[in-house]
C-alpha cells in the first residue's frame, strides 16, 4: 500500500500546498516555517492530524530540480 506523505502539524516546512490528510481542506502556505492544525480540525473528524504535501519545497517525490 502507498502511503502518501503526512507532516504533522506544527512540522517545520517551506513554502508549498498542502492538503488536510483527515478533510481534504487545502492550504497554501506562503510565508510561515511551520504548519498550523486545520481550520476544520475536530478531535473526532481529524484523526491523522497532519498534511499532504501537494507541492513546494518539502520532501516531494516528484523531481526536485525541474530546470536539470
Ligand atoms: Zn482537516
Amino acid at each position: 500500500m502507498v502511503q502518501k506523505k503526512c507532516v504533522p502539524y506544527g512540522s517545520d516546512v517551506s513554502a508549498g500546498t498542502y492538503e488536510c490528510g483527515d478533510c481534504g481542506h487545502k492550504y497554501s502556505n506562503q510565508s510561515k516555517t511551520s504548519l498550523p492544525p486545520c481550520p476544520n480540525h475536530k478531535s473526532s473528524t481529524h484523526t491523522k492530524n497532519c498534511w499532504h504535501i501537494l507541492s513546494g519545497q518539502g520532501d516531494a517525490p516528484q523531481d526536485p530540480y525541474p530546470n536539470r
